[in-house]
Order: structure tokens, then sequence, then C-alpha cells
């Protein structure tokens, strides 16, 4: 990625230009979600200004070209990932995806007896899905364990699997320690006893190139806000033929084919999944993040913020005191930390003031923080578009808070 120039890159991204409390933003909250180029703003724009209209009922020609920009849409991401479009159901985000799975597969399929294990460092969208189909159908839920270092714990994780096993949900990067999971051999392993996989894929999309056609996994979800989209985007990836056994989630307008009082016949997968009126214009500006992403590479992302992370870590190593969770091998720029005698919330409402965004809490992650013993953490997530000036502002910001909480 040497040949990049990614200050160019980075004034492709408006927001990025401006100051909070009289300072520049250094934004380092991008796992929670992504900012967004002048491509995506303005194919939104765009949408509303010069084509806005509902997809798939109108025969005019603004119907037509909202419809078929659309569909541009799901081809665009299908080719993004490596998959079919037809498989991809569009849908509001990676918890709504999660949801589908929960509610139009496994709930028919999964009784007591069977057993469904997460890991411990799932976000809770791909946990609390697994609770209320454990509540309704009487199965269990068990939790494949990690490391210190927030590895998963390989060889207990396939010890885990038995036959009573029937699904296995694991994320691909983590929100939290940035652990990149070996999914494409978790989804193997799994494979071979007969397991269905569903792979959180929020924190890789935005990172990595990704090629889910290879990853082997039965469902992979994802959220278009983090990866330069809109909010309120998502897609859900299965087979054809996984999706075509699947009742409809919700009923209602383009999931039929027709509709009467005594049987309707619903629309094919993925629009059997995809009642009423989509996010079009979300969408849309979700095929520009694409082309966006595309453009610079993922490869070139990938290694861009690799390096970012390399110097975060390092620099933040050296402040006396800082604690970093999660030193996997293979990590995502996602540093979560914690600064003996500070509070988290204290300490990011002090960056803050500095002009730093970073996040603190608990990152939707309850399970794993009662594993890291800690109440809470501050974040710093990297994107292409940081520098690593913002790395050292990061690092300074903190040393002053420091000397202010005393
Ligand atoms: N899984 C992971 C790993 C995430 O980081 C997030 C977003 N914080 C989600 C799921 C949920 O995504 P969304 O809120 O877009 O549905």
């Amino acid at each position: 990625g040497d040949h990049i120039d990614w200050a160019r890159i980075r004034a492709d991204f408006p927001l990025l230009q401006r100051e909070v409390h009289g300072k520049p933003l250094v934004y380092l909250d991008s796992a929670n979600t992504g900012q967004k180029p002048a491509a995506v703003i303005d194919a939104v724009d765009d949408f509303y200004r010069r084509h806005n209209a509902n997809v798939s009922r109108a025969v005019h020609a603004l119907g037509s070209e909202a419809t078929e920009a659309y569909e541009a849409s799901r081809r665009k991401l299908a080719k993004f990932l490596n998959v079919r479009h037809d498989e991809l159901v569009l849908c509001s985000g990676t918890t709504f995806a999660i949801n589908l799975v929960a509610y139009s597969w496994a709930l028919p399929r999964l009784k007591a007896g069977d057993v469904i294990v997460v890991t411990r460092m799932e976000h809770h969208a791909n946990i609390v899905p697994w609770q209320l189909v454990a509540q309704r159908t009487g199965c269990t839920i068990k939790v494949a364990e990690i490391r210190d270092n927030g590895e998963l714990d390989l060889d207990a994780l396939y010890a885990q699997l038995t036959p009573e096993v029937k699904l296995l949900a694991v994320t691909h990067v983590s929100n939290v320690l940035g652990t990149v999971n070996p999914v494409r051999e978790i989804c193997r392993e799994a494979r071979k006893r007969g397991i269905t996989t569903v792979v959180d894929g929020s924190q890789a999309a935005p990172h990595r190139p990704l090629d889910i056609a290879a990853i082997g996994c039965d469902f992979y979800a994802l959220t278009g806000h983090k990866m330069a989209g809109p909010t309120g985007t998502g897609v859900l990836w299965a087979r054809k033929e996984t999706l075509d056994a699947m009742p409809p989630f919700l009923g209602g307008g383009e999931m039929i084919k027709e509709v009467r009082f005594d049987g309707t016949v619903f629309n094919d997968a993925p629009h059997k999944f995809e009642a009423g009126t989509p996010n079009i214009a979300g969408f849309i500006g979700l095929g520009a993040a694409v082309d966006y992403l595309s453009s610079i590479g993922m490869a070139n992302i990938e290694a861009r913020e690799q390096a970012l992370l390399a110097h975060a870590t390092e620099e933040l190593s050296k402040i006396d005191g800082l604690r970093i969770f999660g030193r996997a091998r293979e990590k995502a720029a996602v540093i979560s930390f914690q600064i003996e005698g500070a509070h988290s919330h204290d300490l990011a409402t002090l960056l803050d003031l500095e002009g730093v965004a970073v996040r603190s809490g608990q990152h939707c992650a309850h399970p794993l923080l009662q594993f890291l013993g800690v109440a809470a953490t501050c974040r710093a997530s990297f994107a292409f578009y940081n520098t690593h000036d913002e790395v050292d502002a990061l690092v300074a910001a903190i040393h002053k808070t420091r000397r202010l909480l005393g």
C-alpha cells in the first residue's frame, strides 16, 4: 500500500475535516461505525434528487431506475464478497441478519437436547438471538472459551463439537479484542461434524479482502455502516438451497408471488426475506461504498490498517499502567485498553475534550468483559483514513488526561 496517497484518500471524507471542542477531530471509533466518503454521500443524495421511486412495483422510468440501481448494489456486494447475488438477503444489518437465521433456520429445527455453541468473544447480536431460540425450543447454549491472549481455544472448541451440537456461532473478528478467528478452519471442523455455522462478519468486512465462498460457512452476516456505507444496511449470505428451505421471517409486500385468502405463494429467495420497502437509498450508498473500497483495494486497506495497529500498539505499550486487552497473533486494528486508576468513561470524556473520539464501555460484549474481569474498557479502532499522526495525538492526549486525572 506504499504507492497509495493516503492523504488524498482521507480528503474524500468530509466529516474528518471538522473540529470538536476547538480541536481537530481524531476519529478512532470506526469499529462502532465508519465515516463515509463523499462518493457514498453523493450516491444517496443523487438518488433522492434524481431517481427516487420505490423498487419493483412501478413500470415508470423512475421505478425501473431505482430497481436497477438497487439490484446493481446487490450484484456489487456479491462480487465484493465472492458469492452469488441471489444468495444475498439485503436487510438492515448484522443484527437483523442473525435474527433471521435464528427465527427462520434455528427455531423450526432445534429442540430440547440440541446445543448451540457460541464463543466467549461474541457481540450481543450473536448471543441474544440464540438465547431467544433456546428459551423457545429448550435447546441449550455452550460457550467456547478464549485464551488469555484473546485467541479462541481451538482444541477446547473442537472437543466441544459433540453430536448434540447443531449450530456454531462465531465472529470472524472480535470488536473488542481485534482477534481474527481462523473461521475457515473452524467451519471445516464444524462441517465435518454436520454442524451449521453462522459467522458474524461485521468487523471483518471493512478491513480485509473477503471471500465468503472460501470460508465454507453456512451463514455469513455483515453490516454496511462499518464499511463506509449508510446505516440501516446489511446482508445475510447463505447458499440458495439453505435459503429455499427456510420459511419467511417477516410477511408483507415484495416477499410474495401471489396472495389469496386461501393461501399465499412466497417469492423466491432472497426476495422471500425482503418484506416491505427496503432501504433503497442506503443500498445504493452501500453499492457506492463497495466501489470505493474496491478502488483502493481491500489488501491495501488491510496493510495500511496493520501499519497503524503496529504503531499504536507500540506507542500505547510504552505508557505506564496502560493495559491492552487482546494480544492475538492475528489482529484487526482495534485496541481495547485500560489505565490503572482511571475509569474508562472519565478517560474517554477527557480524550473527547482533546478531540479524540474513542469508545468506552462494554462494547455490546458483556460476557467477554466478565471474562476479562473489568467493568469497561476504552477502545481505539482505526480505519485506513486514520494517520500515524492521529495515533500520536491519541498518545499525547492520554498523557495529558492522565495528568488531569492525577
Ligand atoms: N457484531 C459485531 C462483531 C459488531 O461489532 C456489531 C456492531 N457493533 C454488530 C454485530 C451489530 O451490528 P449492527 O448494529 O449493525 O446490527
